[in-house]
């Protein structure tokens, strides 16, 4: 069947191929009615073209379209071959000066914070880089996808709008050129003819509805082929699908995920072909399996041929796309067609037409047309703004459309509106013709249709469905606020008056929102449900912005302004008409005052928080005192109409709730009252809510009679009893009070006292007080700051965003903060500059409660610090505007004055709970702003001003009869001497003080001197702040050492509980360190130090006590006590690999040799450990504990851990570090295993001599052994074992049962992670895998020792000391616990590959071999055959030649590769013994490679680079041997010096000439030297046929990261997902380690990894890292450290903006660049094997990320 079709389709192919284009457009030219022929062709061609089979085809289908299909259309155009015509047309046409690029989905994209209009311009990267804004402050985001560059739009920019290419483009332009007139007329003529057809065609395709026949074209034959086509919706999940389609159409899983993955990419995909009843059967079983859901997935059969014109017509529309691309007149003449009306009037045009289907289009067909519609209609100025207009008038339909479309709004076409609408000339021109905002607003308010009786808005329970519904409404709201966001310049009364029309609207709208939501106080019981709150505050959050650009735009013209002014007026007296209703009147007397108000308890009725209409009105009554109108003819505004009593009614019920409810009245509320409280005050929203209900008070006091406003104000905080009442407060003395109540009470006059500071004191918003708009932010900055120093992004967010996001922060921070840079870690801090404190006002109206008790503490102590008084004065104010002037007359009104005197009598008598010190701090803060305030009157007294406030001379007064109270400056002086007000004493004194002040400013005028008393004052005051002092320091030391306590017990608790098992018996003194145990090795100063051979340096191994963290027991380190342990962790290392593609047989199934490590190190085993040292047997008992801590932990819940232990993995028990098994700790090996050297030391040839009988007669003792049990042969006889030499003697092991355990622990720990396999003891790859780690452990930390610049030795931290010498140690000690006959058999195949026998063939060349690991290896299993040696030959000399050996091997190794370059370097004239030495070791190379060897004749350069080459594997030799044979390293390389290499070899105890080894040895050396040569695999090399190693081999790094970090978003927006053709990638992620870009966290790059499903990244971590990633996620900026496939964790990444913060997530957009400490910082841990652990503290410390499903990214 499939073949059949295939050769079908060729044969249709053919026929098709044969087309000419040419000929049929000649037809078309000739035709009379060209739609018709047209038509006809489509009609038969596009049915064999398209959907020709069960698959798209889309290469083959897009080249036979261009074929037969578009090249007809294209020469039918141009009127010749377009391959001429189409470049004549570009070069006619003068290229656009807009650049109009359309980003794709995570493009960088730039805005100027300086100059753009509003956030929404943008720049692409190039037009960026090539303006003048990098060098302003600019942000910088990523592209969702949709929208384009606006470089070159002039109304876009206020300054710069031309990047330097599109500048070159603007020279000659006259702006209103018709483009039509640069192509010829008939070319017009066609243009219109072919686009009209092509365009209505597809128009006509993809809106077309019925199922059976096509709109105008006939169906040529009508086949019985379907398609059953599946629809993206957003209801869905991925899984969903998946798995609906896995049993629908009968699929695999990944054709499953490639269905899913295009239809979520395309918005459909067809899932089946075939008959009808094939594909019907797949759509039943599809809608039946989804419609238990929401609602079913969307399916539908369509006719093939209809699928096959629908795609064709988006073909079309692309193309179109393309060729208006070549010509601005082509695309004049697409949009003049697009938006000409066709016959059925309005709403008629193609382009209409398109936009009112679009939310029944699918995704894949929506995107290509609006991408045709933002490089056409958009891209041309005349016809944008009729596009504009089409767009407008269908604002509605649209937006009607969208709510119900399940697609995001950015697949939608009222998307667009931010295309539109922020242009300023286009929505200026649909505000004044469309009425734009009308319609905004009037569609907005026919979405929220539920109202309660009074017309507010009501709304049900907040569900999903329900918040997805209103998200989508919201989005309304944006598009008023684009509207609005660039104000004019000037005003039309067109302008004017579709302004306040939409004012009007608005108002509306505000009206529904005025007392919604409102709530009673809940006496008795709780509420049962939580009332809804959310939709409403989300509302009023989004409006919020509205709101304020509402109030800008009316502060422009004085006109608009007062008639808004009115109107909001009318409308907030409609709203509360009857605020009096129902309630009685009464009259309120105070101090011989009364006012008349109504009966109302905020307690007991209902109370709202909204109120904008209120809020809105405050805010026009701002900026109408800052109108010029305000200053001179206030008569002229419409005040007198303002019924003060009326206004301030609603604003006060709202702060009296929240007073009520800081004083716990509303309990019985809930939550959702709490939270609605938190987000009135909250920097979201309270610029219109707490800000404006201040305003409105203030406004209030301000026009009215400060007593009567103050009467009314006690009687709303139901406190009006309490004051009016002489002796009211003695209630509290009697004792049948109740104590709530009272408390109760207490709060609210706090607060009450509170709000008249605010009312009196805030006055930083331009209008209010004579401020401007700066000295408002530097307030919010100086309070902000004074709680503690700041960060950039903290202070952000402290503050109000306008709507351009801006906070105005930038322009002013300088002048009141000081930056401090960010170390290593952290971030860049604000300081408030010391100046600045003096601004500090401790009842700042936006600080919450635990800031302003920070804010305090801190103000406090740093004056302290300061040796200052500690009182917390009220700063000095600005003057109010003159409209808000009479406000201050509140502070000297009466009822002011008496409800100090009462609280100031009540701290005096003292009685009780009657009273808090905070009512006194307040009412001492009120009067210290009264003194500040006529102060400030006295200083700016001019000649005919009077000063009219006389505070002083009110409180000197003494109350009068019948009370008789003291005055108020006579209860203050009583005070100053309370003991029980110490901490108030400071500022009692600075009234006193400021109140001489004062008297002598006002005598001063009269001339009279002044008494000087403030000397006394003083000199008491330090004694008293002495003793303050004292008493503060012994308090606060109390409760340090309470809180220290309380944290320890807690800390004791909660270990004793974890490990309950363990610690019945002791919990002290957990912490001990290893580190004592080195500190007294000797030191042998004078000798020549020497690491190893038969001149071995003998040291004196110390005695070795230790600790055991667990139990605490000290023992010393024996070979035949217990086994002690050191905590540590074993993890396969790519870090040194330099070969990272290399594919590492599976050692399980294949039988795999470790033997030999290849120099490219691809994968090597490390060895880490924290150094801490436990008893084995504790330790044993420690992780049984943990695993059954473990299991029953599984069986409870499913929580996962840090750590694994089923794979071994546990915590060191005392600083939680990964582990996942344990070192013994063992007194040096060798000293064991060394036996008198008797006899005469043999040189190197006799000792390889020797070596090799031993191993040849242990070759044939094992193939006896194989070959025969019985009877005996004759080989055996002939056998003539070398002189001493014992095969048959049995070492017996020293070491006690239970260190042999710990070996064998450790070694089997190695092998099965080295190895990734099965534990398994007697494997006989186990000491191999011991050496290597041991020899790789070593290169690592020279590696980084090296890099570092550091000194080989005295420089290593403790703990890597231990685990070095531990891990040398173990290794050397390792082979006693194994079969000896495979570790001999291990020796004698290391050592042929060095020194030929004829037994082992095929072994790798030395050039395949790191000699490094041979060394290692070949030394750590010498003993094997050593201890069966009794000739007298010591373990030293053994050591000492196995060294050379290697050594040698290494230099023909180096000698062989080096790439020595010899004009590279300046050559020094010297002929040293060395060079010349080494020069003659080069020549007899030559001779034995036979030539193939390049020829060098500098000696000087051989010599330097074998120096240079050779110099790691010496200093990894010297690390070795002195951890095993613990001979202290000469003081010369601990530093360093000069002669490392002199100093090295001598204590390698190699001639520093090193060739001279070769001519000591010649004898054997040159027979070897030609065996090693002879390889075939060296001729290959050498021929040029394969790669090797060379060295000195340069260290990893992580790849190299640009300084900007755009680069990278550009990079990987770039980068487009390897799996899915094309598609880009929504997680873009770099491995930092080889720098591949992955497709994370994403279906389509899913693979299986052991049988398990993981997505790219940790599939990379096998290959790249062996199980451990360092990743870059570009488009969240996070570090992403990944270890096998559970453990994960995020870091912070490299990359720091100019306020020294990281942005991860790229939520802030500042431009962000390397920072290269930071970076350094990573790669440490990576080359320090620190990621795993890293991880492991990450999740310990946040449980989250251990639930986190890594193996997905
Ligand atoms: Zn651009
Ligand atoms: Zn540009
Ligand atoms: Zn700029
Ligand atoms: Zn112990
Ligand atoms: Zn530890
Ligand atoms: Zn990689
Ligand atoms: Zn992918």
């Amino acid at each position: 069947m499939a073949a059949d079709l295939e050769a079908e389709v060729q044969a249709i192919d053919k026929n098709l191929l044969e087309c000419s284009a040419e000929e049929i457009a000649v037809k078309w030219l000739q035709a009379n009615d060209l739609q018709k022929e047209v038509y006809q062709h489509l009609a038969y061609y596009v049915p064999k073209i398209y959907c020709r089979g069960p698959n798209p085809a889309p290469q083959r289908e897009d080249m036979l379209a261009q074929h037969v299909l578009l090249g007809p259309m294209e020469w039918y155009l141009c009127g010749e071959d377009p391959a001429f015509g189409f470049p004549k047309l570009e070069q006619a046409n003068k290229p656009s000066h807009l650049c109009g690029r359309v980003f794709k989905v995570g493009e960088p994209t730039y805005s100027c914070r300086d100059c753009a209009v509003d956030p929404t311009c943008v720049l692409c990267m190039e037009c960026f880089l090539g303006s003048i804004h990098r060098e302003h402050r600019y942000r910088m985001t990523t592209s969702g996808g949709g929208g384009f560059c606006d470089c070159g739009d002039t109304e876009a920019w206020k300054e710069g709008p031309y990047c330097q290419k599109h500048e070159l483009n603007t020279s000659e332009t006259a702006e209103e050129e018709d483009p039509l007139v640069h192509l010829p007329e008939d070319m017009v003529a066609r243009a219109y003819n072919i686009f009209a057809i092509t365009f209505k065609y597809a128009v006509d395709i993809l809106t077309w509805e019925k199922e059976n026949e096509l709109p105008g074209l006939e169906m040529i034959e009508k086949s019985d082929t379907y398609y059953c086509m599946l629809f993206n919706d957003e209801v869905h999940t991925y899984e969903q699908v998946i798995y609906t389609l896995q049993k629908a159409v009968n699929c695999t899983q990944k054709e499953a995920i490639g269905f899913a993955t295009t239809v979520d990419r395309d918005g459909r995909r067809s899932v089946r072909y075939g008959d009808f009843q094939y594909c019907d059967q797949a759509k039943s079983v599809i809608v039946r399996n989804t419609s238990r859901q929401t609602k079913p997935l969307k399916v539908q059969v369509m006719h093939s041929s209809i699928v096959a014109h629908q795609s064709f017509g988006l073909k079309l529309l692309t193309w179109l796309g393309s060729v208006i691309g070549y010509s601005d007149g082509l695309r004049r003449i697409l949009c003049q067609v697009g938006l000409q009306e066709g016959p059925d009037g309005e709403n008629s045009s193609l382009v209409d037409k398109l936009m009112l289907y679009d939310s029944k289009l699918w995704k894949g067909a929506r995107n290509v047309y609006h991408q045709l519609f933002m490089s056409s209609l958009l891209m041309d100025l005349k016809y944008k703004k009729l596009f504009a207009i089409r767009f407008a008038r269908n604002y509605e339909r649209l937006q009607s459309d969208f709510m119900k479309d399940d697609h995001d709004r950015e697949f939608s076409i009222a998307d667009l509106s931010i295309q539109i609408f922020t242009v300023p000339s286009l929505a200026r021109m649909l505000i004044t013709e469309e009425n734009l905002m009308t319609t905004i607003i009037k569609t907005f308010m026919d979405h929220l249709r539920h109202r309660d009786i009074q017309g507010r808005f009501q709304f049900e329970r907040y569900t999903a469905l329900q918040a997805f519904k209103f998200r989508r409404v919201q989005s309304l709201i944006l598009d008023l606020k684009y509207v609005l966001i660039s104000k004019p310049t000037e005003w039309s009364d067109d302008l004017r008056c579709k302004f306040l029309e939409g004012f009007d609207a608005f108002l509306e709208l505000l009206k529904c929102m005025q007392g919604m939501d409102p709530i009673t106080r809940q006496v008795g019981q709780h509420i049962e449900m939580e009332p809804e709150w959310e939709a409403a505050f989300t509302l009023q959050m989004k409006l919020t912005l509205v709101i304020s650009m509402m109030q800008d735009w009316c502060a422009l013209d004085e006109k608009v302004m007062i008639e808004a002014y009115k109107k909001c007026l009318t409308v907030l007296m409609q709203c509360h008409s009857g605020f009096t209703d129902g309630e009685q009147p009464i009259v309120l007397s105070m101090c011989g005052h009364s006012v008349e108000t109504i009966r109302y308890c905020v307690s007991q009725e209902k109370v709202s928080i909204h109120l904008p209409v209120s809020r809105l009105l405050a805010g026009l009554h701002v900026l109408l005192s800052k109108t010029e109108v305000a200053y001179k003819f206030p008569e002229l505004l419409p005040l007198s109409e303002l019924s003060p009593p009326m206004l301030i009614e609603h604003p006060l019920r709202c702060l009296v709730l929240c007073a009520q409810v800081h004083a716990g009245m509303w309990r019985r509320n809930g939550f959702s009252l709490v939270n609605q409280i938190y987000y009135y005050h909250n920097v979201k929203c309270r610029r219109e809510m707490f800000d404006k209900d201040i305003v409105m008070l203030q406004t209030g006091v301000s026009m009215m009679d400060p007593n009567h406003f103050l009467m009314i104000m006690l009687s709303r905080f139901e406190l009006y009893q309490i004051f009016s009442t002489p002796d009211y407060g003695k209630r509290f003395s009697t004792e049948n009070t109740n104590k709530d109540v009272v408390q109760q009470n207490n709060t609210l006059i706090e607060e009450m006292l509170y709000l008249i500071i605010m009312i009196v004191g805030e006055r930083f918003s331009p209008g209010i007080g004579q401020v401007n708009a700066t000295d408002e932010i530097k307030r919010e900055i100086i309070h902000q700051l004074s709680i503690r120093p700041m960060a950039h992004s903290e202070l952000v967010k402290a503050l109000p965003e306008d709507e351009n996001r801006e906070t105005g922060m930038e322009s002013v921070i300088e002048e009141v903060a000081c930056f401090k840079k960010p170390g290593l870690t952290g971030r860049g801090l604000y300081e408030l500059k010391p100046e600045c404190a003096k601004n500090f006002n401790l009842y700042f109206y936006h600080f919450s409660r635990a800031e302003q008790s920070k804010a305090e503490e801190a103000q406090r102590k740093l004056k302290r610090q300061n040796r200052e008084d500690t009182a917390l004065p009220p700063p000095a104010l600005p003057p109010f505007c003159p409209l808000f002037a009479s406000l201050v007359n509140i502070l000297q009104s009466d009822v002011m004055l008496c409800i100090m005197g009462t609280i100031l009598q009540w701290a005096v008598e003292h009685n009780g709970y009657a009273w808090s010190e905070s009512m006194l701090q307040r009412v001492l803060h009120l009067i210290g702003m009264a003194l500040q305030e006529e102060k400030q009157h006295l200083e700016n007294l001019s000649e005919e001003n009077v000063v009219t406030f006389t505070f002083t001379q009110k409180i000197s007064k003494p109350g009068e009869a019948p009370s008789n109270s003291p005055s108020i400056l006579a209860m203050l002086e009583t005070l100053q001497n309370a003991p029980h007000l110490e901490v108030h004493k400071d500022m009692i004194r600075w009234i006193l003080k400021t109140f001489n002040t004062i008297k002598k400013l006002r005598e001063s005028s009269s001339s009279s001197p002044v008494v000087e008393t403030e000397g006394n004052i003083m000199e008491e005051s330090s004694r008293d702040k002495d003793k303050a002092e004292r008493k503060r320091k012994a308090e606060i030391a109390r409760l340090r050492r309470e809180k220290i306590m309380a944290q320890m017990s807690e800390m004791q608790r909660h270990f004793i509980n974890e490990n309950k098992e363990l610690f019945q018996q002791t919990l002290e003194e957990l912490d001990t360190s290893t580190s004592g145990v080195h500190e007294n090795s000797p030191v042998i100063s004078d000798a020549k130090l020497t690491a190893l051979g038969p001149e071995q340096t003998r040291v004196a191994e110390p005695r070795q006590v230790v600790m055991c963290i667990l139990c605490q027991e000290e023992q010393e380190v024996k070979v035949d006590s217990r086994a002690m342990v050191l905590a540590a962790f074993i993890q396969r290392s790519t870090v040194l690999s330099k070969n990272r593609n290399k594919i590492t047989p599976d050692p399980d199934t294949e039988k795999y040799d470790p033997l030999f490590m290849h120099p490219d190190l691809s994968c090597g085993t490390h060895t880490g450990s924290c150094g801490h040292i436990m008893h084995a047997h504790c330790w044993q008992r420690y992780f049984d504990a943990v695993q059954a801590k473990e299991q029953r932990r599984q069986q409870r819940l499913r929580v996962h851990t840090s750590y694994d232990v089923e794979n071994g993995e546990f915590l060191c028990p005392l600083c939680e570090c990964l582990s996942n098994t344990v070192i013994p700790l063992l007194p040096p090996p060798r000293v064991l295993f060394n036996r008198l050297d008797f006899s005469s030391q043999p040189n190197l040839t006799q000792w390889i001599k020797t070596v090799s009988q031993q191993v040849k007669a242990l070759h044939l003792l094992r193939n006896e052994d194989c070959a025969s049990h019985s009877g005996h042969s004759e080989k055996m006889d002939q056998l003539q074992l070398p002189e001493g030499f014992r095969p048959d003697f049995k070492l017996k092991n020293p070491y006690s049962e239970s260190i042999k355990e710990m070996l064998t622990t450790f070694g089997t720990a190695t092998y099965k992670v080295g190895l990734k396999v099965h534990p398994n003891e007697e494997d006989p790859r186990v000491p191999i895998m011991c050496w290597g780690s041991c020899a790789y452990t070593i290169q690592t930390i020279e590696r980084i020792l090296a890099d570092e610049d550091k000194p080989l030795f005295g420089h290593l931290p403790c703990r890597q000391d231990d685990c070095l010498t531990s891990l040398t140690r173990f290794a050397a000690a390792h082979w006693t616990v194994s079969s000896l006959s495979a570790v001999q058999g291990h020796f004698c195949t290391l050592l042929a590959s060095l020194v030929p026998n004829e037994k082992n063939g095929n072994l790798p060349c030395i050039l395949d071999i790191d000699m490094f690991h041979l060394l290692v290896s070949l030394v750590l299993s010498f003993p094997a055959i050593h201890c069966q040696d009794f000739s007298g030959v010591s373990l030293g000399t053994g050591d000492l030649h196995l060294f050379h050996l290697v050594t040698m091997a290494h230099i023909i190794q180096i000698l062989l590769t080096s790439s020595t370059e010899e004009n590279g370097m300046d050559q020094e004239n010297t002929n040293s013994e060395e060079e010349v030495a080494v020069l003659t070791l080069y020549k007899f190379l030559c001779q034995c490679t036979g030539s193939a060897l390049k020829e060098i004749s500098s000696g000087w350069h051989l010599w330097r680079n074998l120096k240079a080459g050779i110099m790691p594997f010496l200093r990894c030799s010297a690390l070795f041997f002195h951890y095993l044979n613990g001979v202290p390293a000469p003081s010369e390389i601990q530093v360093n010096g000069a002669n490392q290499f002199e100093h090295l070899c001598s204590y390698l105890s190699l001639p520093n000439n090193l060739t001279c080894l070769f001519q000591e040895n010649s004898e054997i050396l040159n027979p070897l030297i030609e065996s090693w040569c002879n390889n075939n695999e060296v001729k290959r090399y050498l021929e040029g046929k394969r790669h090797a190693i060379s060295y000195a081999r340069e260290s990893n790094k992580l790849i190299d990261l640009p300084d900007d970090y755009s680069c990278l978003i550009n990079q990987a927006s770039n980068f487009s997902c390897p799996k899915s053709g094309g598609d880009k990638s929504r997680a873009p992620t770099l491995c930092l380690v080889c720098g591949t870009m992955l497709c994370s966290q994403s279906y389509c790059c899913q693979t299986e990894l052991e049988g398990e499903d993981v997505g790219a990244c940790t599939a990379h971590t096998y290959t790249c890292g062996s199980g451990v990633g360092i990743f870059l996620r570009v488009r969240e900026c996070q570090v992403l450290f990944l270890a096998g496939k559970t453990k994960g964790c995020f870091y912070p990444p490299p990359y720091l903006d100019d306020y020294g913060e990281t942005d991860q997530g790229l939520r802030r957009g500042n431009p962000l660049h390397l920072c290269k400490e930071r970076f350094k910082k990573i790669q440490k841990l990576w080359q320090q094997h620190s990621i795993t652990e890293e991880i492991g503290h990450a999740q310990e410390a946040n449980q989250t990320l251990v639930g986190i499903d890594w193996q997905h990214l």
